[in-house]
């Protein structure tokens, strides 16, 4: 059961509760899957702690079996066994917690949207911690990610450093702070937390509701390293605006605070070998682009009359976030201009899938529009590859992988300017950024006319320059989008973070 670093290398246990292509809901899955293979493939030992859901994809796990020990964990007030599996997901070893609790908190057909959520998840990083001391693991760094893992860190300082899982310093990852994991103080005893000790304005009490605790916050306060997910999103969850509640906390902890740019998994997501496409292309063959699109207008009953007709995209989880009336409004534009659109997408808000279900039967026959409001992963391949296009109008976005897959696969991003958006899209107008960075056509405001002028600039070079679109195409396609430089920034993170926890042990 035990594991120890093999080289020089750093010890990482990555503690999440999606991971792709096992268990995805959206970006969150996609990274930590991209991030362990490029730190594995940088020779360090990286593991990861799942639960063990009765929904995941169990065809993309190779060589799954139960371990023939049961680990016996805390919760409300008793212990319960878990049954503990390990597998192998893209290469990399897995471990996955079945939990034998009454109330099957991971045998609901979902990931997430249960009224006990709270409960499901704090349960999950105690059970994933007791795994780790049992199994006698010494990671050099346990890695958490978002609410539902953020309790790792209190349960490590309060509770785990204390019976011998001593080696870790803790890194703790916000991909989104729109969900901090709020709830009643007194639910946070459940995991075996000290309420009265965490309930406090500088610990877990939410910071604007006193009566609440705050899972996020406890992660920041108690994690040696924080991080998100775009340089320009870490700053803007330091202003009042941006923060969610959280800025003061962030600020106050901004020593240890950081934003690194998500990468794409670039084997997952790459036009030259992508087995989802009819037809596999790269920068120096469009045709196989152009073929691609139309494959894809052939399959959704869209008008092939036109082959130089721009095919716009959109690929999103439909919530408030991604800039539903925007996208709404680009739908409508688009045809205006005489364009082609395709939109997947689906949403966890009943209101906004009735309201798209409406646009869908409106265009239902339609030759130019097409809205498929499902989540369908081989669909959403085909449509990267036949977009020229791809509209990203999010009111806020912490990184955005889709304008970066977007590109790997020649549409050219629309998108607005904020948080990871920020950071990856660079106008092709804007004198300011120097020409090599420039990749595809931003806007400011958050309202119809900013839309309106990136996509009519977008049109205009279409149909007007075909050349300087095409090595436009080409050069978005050449970005380097992979995991490579960003995962060196998290090594030098770990490492320095260990070589602090060595000195500090020294200095003792
Ligand atoms: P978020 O994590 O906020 O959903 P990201 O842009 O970081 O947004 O990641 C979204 C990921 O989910 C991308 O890989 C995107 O292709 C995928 N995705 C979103 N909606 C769908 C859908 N309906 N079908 C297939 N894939 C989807």
């Amino acid at each position: 059961l035990t594991s120890s670093a093999t080289s020089s290398g750093l010890y990482v246990i990555q503690i999440a509760v999606e991971m792709a292509p096992v268990a995805k809901v959206g970006g969150l899955g996609d990274v930590v899957c991209g991030l362990s293979k490029a730190l594995q493939k940088k020779g360090h030992l990286i593991e990861i702690v799942l639960p063990k859901y009765d929904c995941m994809q169990y065809e993309h796990i190779r060589e799954l079996r139960a371990l023939d020990v049961e680990i016996e964990s805390y919760f409300d007030g008793q212990l319960f066994k878990n049954k503990i599996w390990v597998g192998t997901i893209e290469g990399l070893p897995v471990y996955f917690i079945e939990p034998h609790h009454p109330n099957k908190f991971f045998w609901r057909g979902t990931f997430y949207g249960e009224h006990d959520d709270f409960k499901r998840f704090s349960y999950f990083s105690r059970a994933a911690l007791e795994f780790l001391l049992r199994a006698g693991k010494k990671p050099d760094i346990i890695h958490c990610h978002d609410w539902q893992t953020a309790f790792v860190a209190p349960l490590y300082w309060d509770l785990y450093a204390h019976k011998g899982l001593n080696s870790a310093r803790i890194c703790f990852t916000c991909h989104n702070f729109e969900y901090q994991g709020t709830a009643p103080a007194s639910e946070l005893a459940s995991c075996g937390l000290d309420v009265d000790n965490l309930n406090r304005p500088d610990r877990m009490q939410d910071n604007s509701a006193p009566d609440r605790i705050n899972a996020v916050k406890g992660g920041v306060v108690f994690s040696n390293i924080v991080t998100t997910v775009s340089p320009t999103y870490a700053q803007e969850v330091r202003t009042a605006e941006g923060g969610r509640g959280l800025h003061s906390t962030l600020n106050f902890h901004s020593k240890k605070f950081i934003g690194i740019l998500n990468g794409i998994d670039t084997d997952a997501w790459n036009p030259a070998t992508d087995t989802f496409l009819e037809i596999q292309y790269n920068a120096n063959d469009l045709q196989g682009k152009a073929e691609n699109k139309e494959v894809i207008r052939r399959k959704l009953g869209l008008s092939s009359r036109d082959a130089q007709r721009p095919l716009v995209g959109c690929i999103t989880r439909l919530v408030p976030q991604k800039g539903v009336h925007l996208i709404r409004h680009a739908i409508y534009r688009t045809l205006e201009l005489r364009g082609q659109f395709i939109l997947l997408g689906s949403s966890p808000v009943p209101q906004i899938q009735r309201e798209f279900e409406g646009i869908a039967n409106q265009f239902q026959n339609h030759d130019q529009i097409r809205l498929i409001l499902k989540y369908d992963e081989s669909l959403s391949h085909a449509i990267f590859a036949a977009s020229d296009m791809f509209i990203i109008p999010s009111i806020f976005e912490p990184c955005g992988l889709t304008q970066m897959i977007a590109m790997r696969y020649g549409a050219i991003p629309i998108a607005r300017k904020t948080g990871g958006l920020n950071d990856s899209v660079f106008d092709v107008d804007d004198d300011t950024i120097p020409s090599q960075f420039r990749n595809g056509f931003t806007f400011l405001n958050a309202d119809e006319q900013g839309l309106n002028c990136a996509l009519e600039r977008a049109f205009n070079l279409y149909r007007n320059n075909p050349e300087s679109w095409q090595k436009l195409v080409q050069k978005d396609m050449n970005i380097d989008f992979s995991w490579d430089s960003s995962a060196a920034l998290y090594e030098e993170l770990y490492s320095k973070a260990v070589a602090r926890a060595r000195a500090a042990a020294k200095g003792a």
